[in-house]
């Protein structure tokens, strides 16, 4: 092989790059370069199903499909970019304390994104969350303990700070989670705080009054207006001064992207994102694409721009794999556009609210729209079988798959 392509990640953007990256190459009979993906897990972790039950489980293997594509996998954790001499400082993972360097003539950042820790009182030591699956695995088990604790109504009551996309998901599943572990008769609590005037600050108007509707008949309620100041065994003190007895706090609030765009010389947005152009390399940096929830790239001519989304990411990994591999290899890139924007928020028992646009009107509500969530969640976000030829006709870039 004289030429390398090097993916960083395995999440949905990395994937999904991978594999188009092949697509290209397979179809322009390229076997001159090399695909490598560098992960700390040959798996996808499905983090957008985190807040449900078994965490643990939310994992897909991808060594078949990559065996099937000829992508070479490295397991490791990238920790030094070397734009320079094109190349990355990788450390083994687990019980492997080994280091290697790998060259690259071509780089895909697709290293995700990690939950935004602001300097809180107490986050650290006494929160927990739903971000990557060990996290979500050890609020799990806490949980499960509840029930071996002394019963008071701080048990029995869980604050979820944050009432922004996962923060609401997450408090429609706990009234049932808690259930399950405290008794059906349980009197539970679940409480979300929001420093905004309004649940879901960023869904707007339209979804609103379908997720208040949904919470309240749940029996979830919210504290809006102030923040969360500190956290600490017992409960969680509010910027307002107000106490909330917990024995569980979830930290929702926000996420960054990966430490690694840092190490890019190049812009970034307030989240960290690499501002990229319409074929997803970085601007001013020769060599180095970036995608999904590592990229700011606008998704259409109207001013809009890519969400820090598995629905974005899988499409802006498609994008990025081939433009990648045409860059490399002289071919036309095609570039990134997703002009349908859609929401699918799961409101635990109740059911779900589908929107559509970038105003979020509302489409479906409740039971259908709960069918179409268990459909992405369980079906359309996981990778595809270890088939080559289904795998490249999924990894098209112009497939549409919102239409
Ligand atoms: C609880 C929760 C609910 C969500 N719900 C939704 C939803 O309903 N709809 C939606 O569209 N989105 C949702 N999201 C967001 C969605 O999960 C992310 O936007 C998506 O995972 C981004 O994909 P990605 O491939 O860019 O990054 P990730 O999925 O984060 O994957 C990053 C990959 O990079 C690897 N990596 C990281 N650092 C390194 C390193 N240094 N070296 C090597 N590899 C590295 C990771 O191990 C992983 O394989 C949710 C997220 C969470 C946490």
């Amino acid at each position: 092989m004289s030429k390398r392509i090097l993916v960083i990640g395995a999440g949905f953007a990395g994937m999904w790059s991978a594999l188009s990256a092949a697509r290209l190459l397979d179809h322009v009979g390229r076997n001159d370069v090399e695909i490598a993906l560098v992960a700390p897990e040959p798996e996808l972790h499905v983090r957008p199903r985190l807040y449900e039950q078994n965490p643990n489980g939310m994992k897909a293997p991808l060594q078949e499909i990559f065996k099937a594509v000829g992508v070479r996998f490295v397991q490791g954790r990238v920790e030094h970019i070397d734009v320079a001499n094109r190349e990355v400082s990788i450390a083994g993972v687990g019980a492997d304390t080994s280091r290697q360097r790998i060259g690259y003539d071509r780089l895909v950042l697709a290293a995700g994104s990690r939950l935004f820790r602001p300097q809180i009182s107490g986050l650290d030591q006494h929160a927990f969350n739903v971000d990557q699956v060990a996290d979500a695995a050890q609020l799990e088990a806490h949980m499960h303990g509840l029930a071996s604790r002394p019963k008071s109504a701080a048990r029995n009551t869980v604050v979820v700070a944050g009432a922004g996309f996962t923060g609401i998901e997450t408090a429609a599943e706990l009234p049932a989670r808690l259930r399950e572990v405290l008794g059906e008769d349980a009197t539970v609590n679940v409480i979300m705080v929001e420093r905004n005037a309004a649940i879901g600050p960023d869904l707007g108007e339209g979804p609103r009054p379908v997720i208040k509707q949904a919470l309240t008949e749940l029996g979830v309620t919210w504290k809006l207006g102030s923040g969360v100041a500190a956290i600490d065994a017992k409960g969680v003190t509010l910027e307002s001064g107000e106490r909330i007895e917990a024995d569980t706090v979830v930290w929702t609030a926000g996420a960054r992207a990966s430490e690694l765009t840092a190490q890019i010389p190049a812009e970034r947005d307030n989240f960290g994102r690499l501002y990229v152009d319409r074929n997803l390399k970085v601007k001013g940096v020769e060599g180095v694409f970036a995608t999904g929830d590592c990229a700011y790239a606008a998704t259409d001519d109207d001013g809009n721009f890519a969400m820090m989304s598995c629905q974005h990411a899988m499409n802006l990994g498609r994008s990025a794999g081939h433009n990648v591999a045409a860059d490399l290899v002289g071919e036309a890139p095609i570039p990134y556009s997703q002009p349908k924007y859609v929401t699918c928020l799961d409101l635990g028992p109740w059911g779900a609210v589908y929107t559509e646009g970038w105003d979020r009107k509302v489409k479906m509500t409740g039971g259908v729209a709960k069918a179409l969530k268990t459909r992405i969640n369980t079906e359309w976000i996981y990778p595809p079988s270890a088939d080559r030829a289904e795998a490249f006709a999924l990894a098209d870039p112009q497939r549409i798959v919102v239409a």
